[in-house]
């Protein structure tokens, strides 16, 4: 094997990659001299991307990660507005003890149960957070009823009270709060020790295994299931929202009654579980049941219905350029978004991502990161709806904020972002998943042994279409190094890769050999870099060189070939969205689909997350002028 010449580089103190990667430069010739010598793969890699098995990488339950820069603040500024009013005991539990009166107490289990469980999984065991989460823990219990459910007493045998004009009904809203609050529940129960937290969440799972499932997935009452009812109160949003919190309880319990429960209703479940259907959140949220169902039970049907889903509301038009969705699962004819959905498109994405290797899910949870999420969030720091500009073929551009959803997306948003944190980078036995180029810190395991994966951008990327971002890792030293697998984003040209160890002894930074092995697999867009056996950890740092051109695409996230329309002198692109990097560029000034000369478009249009006015309308599908023909 050809031997790299070991770059002598300045001496640093550990920490700094920044400064010392300003010093090794990113000039081309560098990277295409690596490139040269990667041409020799050494074996491991080659056989891991050959072997074509996907196996589940550890994915933490109770990630490490400490996200860096502007995600964080965004992240803490939405895990901060839960600790502000209105959110206190009494208003928090008023839709299981009716202390006042609040918006959608008829929702028992909604709020108290979304609070509980967002702010246990972003808890340590041994400090809950907020404060008055140990409070909600104590009290929430002596308001369960009998036969295990929150809220008015009910007679289950009644007939279904829908009413497609309001969702003030009785049965369908107090199902899905007990869902939800079933999830906070077995949340809370997973994390703490707290004296009678487990058995209200097993009372609440046991009324959805001795009533919820015989009444209300009854053969003999389909007629009934069908009537129809208004969008959050309608039977399949309402009825299935319990169906992950019994896969928790089987988790928590181990009993595998529940596991089976949950299976058994998602069964009853797919005859209603169609589109377009007027609640996205709910549906979304009961797509990523199933394919946590596949993972607890193995069974393949439930990860191909999550899958096809998947593919249905993306070529189907569900989901816009920006990669949100609209609050009603339509693709077009109405209004608003909600965090919600966004939070739970956000995470089926990754679940996908976790039981597939198919980086295209990972491909849309970024899109939807940057360009979905972060633009439904409130200067207060919460999340809500916000209207968006809608025509025939669907959304086309984020309008003002409508409301900040203190019900419900506030809690779902926080919720599903620290559910990302553990996607980030992930270990496994095949090596770690550097998934998004992002500023983050995180803990994984790779087997036994135990690494510090640190990612920050790297200032100085030499190039106009460059993103450059430094990965430290840090292992015990001795350690072999790991296979690092690093997704090749859809907006990535090209990733080219080089690596640094710092020797302890000789103080010195040395460019490390290794091997880059582009998967071969369809859809698994990774490159896999292997370092030779004798390189071995504690501080090594790779620099990861995306090249990012600006492209385009349809409203149907369709490329759209803007070399060849310029070759072809073609003078105008209708309703078209301008991409670079992970970001959809947006109008900086209009929320309408205005007319924008190719040469404009860096002036005129950005990043949303680099916005000034954020609150401000800003369409992300254009009319591109290419008349001028001065490509920037
Ligand atoms: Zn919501």
């Amino acid at each position: 094997m050809r031997k790299l010449n070991m770059n002598k580089i300045h001496l640093l103190s550990a920490g700094l990659s920044c400064v010392f990667l300003a010093g090794c430069g990113t000039s081309s010739e560098a990277f295409e001299k690596s490139e040269r010598a990667s041409a020799v793969a050494l074996p491991s890699a080659v056989a891991f991307q050959e072997s074509g098995q996907w196996v589940r990488p550890d994915v933490a339950e109770n990630p490490s990660t400490r996200l860096l820069g502007e995600p964080l603040a965004s992240y803490e500024a939405g895990l901060e507005r839960l600790t502000k009013a209105p959110f206190n005991k009494d208003f928090i539990l008023a839709d299981v003890n009716f202390n006042q009166v609040r918006w959608f107490t008829h929702f028992s289990g909604d709020i108290s149960g979304r609070f509980i469980e967002v702010a246990s999984n972003v808890s340590s065991a041994d400090e809950p957070w907020p404060e008055v989460l140990n409070a909600l823990l104590d009290e929430i219990a002596q308001y369960q009823k009998e036969d295990g459910h929150f809220g008015a007493e009910v007679d289950w045998e009644q007939e279904i009270d829908f009413d497609p004009t309001t969702d003030r009904t009785v049965m369908m809203p107090i199902l899905w709060g007990n869902g939800r609050l079933l999830l906070g529940l077995t949340a809370a129960a997973m994390k703490f020790d707290h004296p009678g937290v487990k058995e209200a969440a097993r009372k609440l799972g046991d009324f959805y295994v001795n009533t919820v499932y015989p009444r209300f997935c009854d053969p003999e009452r389909v007629e009934e299931y069908r009537t129809e009812g208004q969008y959050a109160s309608a039977y399949v949003t309402c009825v299935y929202e319990g169906m992950e919190g019994l896969l928790d309880l089987y988790k928590v319990t181990g009993e595998r009654r529940y596991l089976e429960s949950a299976c058994k209703f998602a069964d009853f479940h797919e005859e209603f579980d169609v589109l377009p259907v007027g609640h996205s959140h709910g549906s979304l949220s009961q797509t990523s049941m199933l394919v946590k169902i596949y993972e607890e039970s193995g069974q393949e049907k439930y990860l191909k219905r999550a899958v096809e889903r998947w593919d249905a509301v993306v070529t189907g038009g569900y989901v816009n350029p920006a990669g949100s969705v609209l609050e009603k699962f339509w693709v077009t004819g109405y209004n608003r978004d909600e965090g919600c959905s966004e939070a739970d498109w956000l995470r089926l994405n990754l679940l996908l991502w976790s039981n597939t290797g198919q980086t295209r899910y990972l491909d849309m949870a970024e899109r939807l990161y940057w360009n979905g999420i972060q633009p439904n969030q409130w200067s207060t720091g919460g999340y809500g709806h916000r209207f968006m500009g809608v025509d025939d073929v669907g959304p086309f551009a984020y309008l003002k904020q409508s409301q900040e959803s203190l019900w419900c997306c506030s809690f779902h948003v926080p919720w599903a972002l620290h559910k990302m944190l553990s996607f980030l980078a992930v270990g496994s036995e095949a090596g770690i998943w550097y998934n998004f180029p992002i500023g983050f810190e995180t803990a994984v395991d790779v087997g036994e042994q135990a690494w510090i994966v640190k990612s920050n951008p790297a200032e100085d990327a030499s190039g106009p279409n460059l993103i450059a971002y430094n990965l430290e890792l840090l292992g015990t030293p001795g350690a072999a190094v790991p296979p690092l697998h690093v997704r090749m984003p859809d907006w990535a040209q090209d990733v080219k890769v080089r690596g640094w160890k710092y020797d302890r002894e000789t103080k010195e930074e040395l460019e490390i050999e290794f091997a880059l092995a582009k998967s071969e697999l369809p859809g698994r867009n990774v490159l896999t870099v292997t370092t030779s056996e004798k390189i071995t950890a504690d501080t090594l740092t790779y620099q990861l060189l995306y090249t990012a051109r600006p492209f385009l695409e349809d409203r149907r996230l369709q490329r759209v070939d803007l070399e060849k329309a310029l070759e072809e002198k073609v003078e105008r692109l209708e309703g078209v969205a301008y991409r670079q990097g992970p970001h959809v560029y947006m109008n900086k000034s209009s929320g309408a689909i205005e007319d924008i000369e190719l040469s404009a478009v860096n002036k005129k249009m950005g990043p949303f997350v680099e916005m000034e006015d954020r609150d401000d309308p800003h369409a992300f599908v254009i009319n591109l002028l290419l008349e001028s023909g001065t490509e920037e």
